[in-house]
């Protein structure tokens, strides 16, 4: 297929999304782009002492493997500087742009269905109870060799929800037409089987 088709991926820190994400785009050949990197990667050039809005109007495509950006840091940074209305447009027409290449794009964030792709053809909203994404969060870090505790991830994770969802500008939310898959007490198995049957159906 060479046609753009757009599958938009949204939902809170640690539900899936990424493995999700992932596997939408290898089972249908499409591209993906997590959109997170972005803000993870002007988080990070603000933890440098550099302005977000600078940042954000610079930013390359080597940015997003320059470093480890998947630091509770930088994941803290991602969120505020993701309040900032300028660095959030800096960031439109790359992602936009993304979404409509030939082929088909998968993109995952925050607000893919609701303002970045209004229009695409299939929307996701992945979601999860606040302490099995912290315990998944906590996990990840551990096997990373992070030393950390669940009570320190839960508080992080819950203080992300809340910027992300309590901001002005495209707050976290699910499209009015997102197919929502809470994956609580799903196996990574399932969960991806589900997004895949789902987008299938908007095919
Ligand atoms: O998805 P990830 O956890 O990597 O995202 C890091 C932060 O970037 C989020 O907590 C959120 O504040 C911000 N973000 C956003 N919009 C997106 C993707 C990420 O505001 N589309």
């Amino acid at each position: 297929m060479t046609e753009p088709f757009t599958v938009a991926i949204d939902g809170p820190a640690a539900a899936g999304k990424g493995t999700i994400s992932r596997a939408v785009a290898d089972h249908f050949g499409f591209a993906h782009l997590d959109t997170g990197l972005l803000y993870r990667a002007v988080g990070a050039r603000m933890l440098d002492g550099v302005d977000p809005v600078t940042a954000a109007m610079a930013l390359q495509a080597n940015d997003l493997q320059a470093r480890d950006l998947r630091t509770a840091e930088v994941a803290q940074a991602a969120s505020k500087v993701a309040v900032i209305p300028e660095v959030r447009a800096a960031l439109i027409d790359f992602q936009r742009a993304f979404a409509r290449r030939a082929g088909g794009a998968v993109l995952d964030g925050r607000d893919i269905g609701t303002v970045i792709c209004p229009q695409a053809e299939a929307k996701l909203f992945v979601t999860a109870s606040v302490e099995v994404r912290a315990q998944r969060r906590y996990q990840e870090l551990v096997d990373k060799g992070t030393v950390t505790s669940f009570e320190t991830v839960l508080a992080d994770v819950k203080a992300r929800d809340a910027r992300d969802s309590g901001r002005v500008t495209a707050p976290m939310t699910a499209a009015q037409d997102a197919i929502l898959i809470d994956t609580s007490e799903l196996s990574i198995e399932q969960a991806v089987a589900t997004a895949i049957a789902a987008v299938k159906d908007c095919h």
